[in-house]
């Protein structure tokens, strides 16, 4: 079975199929053939059970390699390796082919987990006890140069059989030793990649379930905008008539008002207002949310937005007993903004400032030049990526109860509000600021809340000046 094909069961019970060369690195097996034929003096070879010769450390032999240029000789000895390549001795033994040139060969198996991994060759080697040239030799190729084929026998690696046999059991023990422990570590491989893949497989499994709440999720959003899109508008319609009715009543269009008809009439047109109010800030949110809102960008001023928002509120304000101050630092470049949309966020900012500030307080409205850095969204780790922009920033400061730390993020989700119980003190709906925040994020502004010293909250509002705008 090829590594390819395996499945990760198949590679924990790796026991029972790993080759020689999966057991011990190819490496480690080519330096220790090297260091067992420098030992024992004679050459070494390791096949896998495949026959694939996998580690060499045989160095040429002189005399073989001039046998070899006769063409008798040549035909002999290649007879001989291809038959030392088929031996295949019995389990824990070793067998011996001997050769022309009077060399012997051994061949030994080696086992793994009662299975043959391989073969090892050692050889030729010529005892000690070979005095000449084989005659057999000299019958088959009469040409031989004698005195030089002595010679080279002469320098021809001698060792005893004994010893080769020798050589062979340590080199048999010693890669028992290496594949017990490549095999420790191939299942410990496996495993951690078997594990690994379980792991993938179950984040898989997880996302995909996510993927589809999170596809749900989106669905029912977007039921949720139409619906209030819907309702908002059929209920504007039949408001409006409302309104306009207690307003003819209240001009005495009808006929005169007497008694309490005046204030009960007075309530239903403040109370129909009221609703109309609320209706127009769904109708802007699903805009907002739905993406259809469409803003109409022209170059606007920025110290004209910040008075004409403190003289609408200052009437109001008035009447709680609170002043309200401007502060712009000149100079600064005009905007290209939807000017009635931020007149919108600005309103929304210094009415909450108002409710939310006890008589005697401040709301100090202010404008300047400024730059941050604008990062796609936090913890994209996109730091080096974010440059510094110019923004004009608004600052809207009260010097009322504020707004604890943990909820500055919170208050801008539709709906919430600081203190929900039915007994709040104040209004509202809770959908203002969660208008505000995307009014001012479809203008790719940003806005956050910050503390005010020693009291009160500062909502902080910072829209992009376009380059052009800004040179002028
Ligand atoms: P609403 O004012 O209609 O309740 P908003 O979305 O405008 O809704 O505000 C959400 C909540 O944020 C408010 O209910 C209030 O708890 C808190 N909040 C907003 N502005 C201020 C402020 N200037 N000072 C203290 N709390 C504030």
């Amino acid at each position: 079975m090829s590594t390819a094909t395996r499945s990760p069961i198949d590679e924990l019970t790796l026991g029972q199929g790993a080759r020689l060369d999966e057991l011990v690195d190819r490496e480690s097996l080519a330096s220790l053939t090297r260091s067992f034929s420098d030992v024992g003096g004679v050459g070494l070879r390791v096949f896998g059970a495949d026959g694939r010769l996998l580690a060499d450390a045989s160095p040429p032999l002189e005399l073989v390699s001039y046998l070899m240029t006769f063409r008798g000789a040549r035909n002999a000895l290649e007879k001989v390796v291809a038959s030392v390549k088929s031996l295949d001795p019995e389990d824990g033994q070793q067998a011996v082919e001997s050769c022309v040139s009077g060399g012997l060969y051994r061949v030994m198996v080696i086992e793994h987990d009662a299975r043959r991994v391989g073969k090892v060759v050692l050889g030729p080697y010529y005892p000690p006890s070979l005095r000449d040239i084989p005659t057999l030799l000299l019958e088959l190729e009469p040409a031989l140069d004698l005195d030089r084929a002595r010679s080279l026998l002469t320098v021809a690696p001698r060792v005893t059989d004994e010893s080769v046999e020798r050589l062979g059991r340590h080199l048999s023990a010693t890669l028992e030793v290496l594949m017990f422990s490549g095999l420790k570590a191939l299942l410990t491989r496996s495993m951690h990649l078997a594990s690994v893949r379980e792991s993938f497989r179950e984040l898989e499994e997880k996302q995909q379930k996510l993927q589809t709440a999170y596809d749900r999720l989106k669905e029912l959003d977007r039921l949720k905008s139409n619906f209030l899109a819907t309702v908002s508008h059929e209920l504007r319609t039949p408001l409006t008539s409302i309104i306009g009715y207690s307003e003819m009543l209240l001009e005495g269009i009808a006929g005169d008002i007497v008694g309490d008809q005046r204030e009960f009439v007075t309530t239903i047109r403040e109370k129909g207002e009221q609703l109309l109010g609320l209706i127009k800030g769904l109708l802007d949110l699903s805009k907002l949310e739905s993406g259809t809102m469409s803003l109409r960008r022209a170059p606007m001023q920025v110290p004209a937005l910040v008075r004409d928002v403190a003289q609408t509120m200052t009437p109001h304000a008035k009447k709680k007993g609170l002043t309200i101050e401007t502060q712009v630092e000149a100079p600064l470049p005009e905007l290209f903004a939807d000017a009635e949309r931020l007149r919108q966020v600005l309103l929304n900012l210094v009415e909450n400032a108002v409710k939310f500030t006890p008589t005697g307080g401040t709301v100090r409205v202010s404008a300047r030049m400024n730059h941050i850095e604008f990062g796609s969204s936090e913890g994209e780790g996109a730091v080096l990526m974010r440059a510094k922009r110019p923004v004009v920033e608004f600052r809207v400061a009260d010097t009322g109860i504020g707004i604890p730390e943990v909820e500055r993020t919170k208050i801008f989700d539709a709906f919430y509000q600081v203190d929900s119980s039915s007994t709040r003190e104040q209004g509202g709906t809770g959908l203002g600021l969660s208008i505000v925040k995307r009014l001012v994020e479809s203008h790719d502004g940003r806005i956050h809340v910050e503390a005010n010293e020693p009291t009160g909250a500062v909502f902080v509002v910072a829209i992009p000046v376009r380059r052009a705008s800004f040179s002028s």
